[in-house]
């Protein structure tokens, strides 16, 4: 697989979209996984840090409403 941007080999995977990307043209991002409780009954969230993100697709941080299918 060739990165999505220039003719390098891709070195990564974006976590978000799945492009491949070379060492260049990679970025990195915290990637939010999922919540839990913790210790007192207090939610926490779980982030992964530094996962590859190509730096182009636009991961939402929270689902996107999609009306137009109810
Ligand atoms: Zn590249
Ligand atoms: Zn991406």
């Amino acid at each position: 697989m060739k990165c999505w941007f220039c003719e390098e080999d891709a070195r990564a995977v974006c976590s978000f979209c799945g492009r491949g990307v070379c060492r260049d043209h990679a970025s990195k991002m915290s990637k939010f996984v999922g919540m839990f409780l913790g210790g007192n009954d207090t939610p926490k969230g779980l982030a992964v840090a530094d996962v590859i993100w190509c730096g182009e697709c636009q991961p939402q941080p929270e689902p996107i409403p999609m009306p137009e299918l109810f």
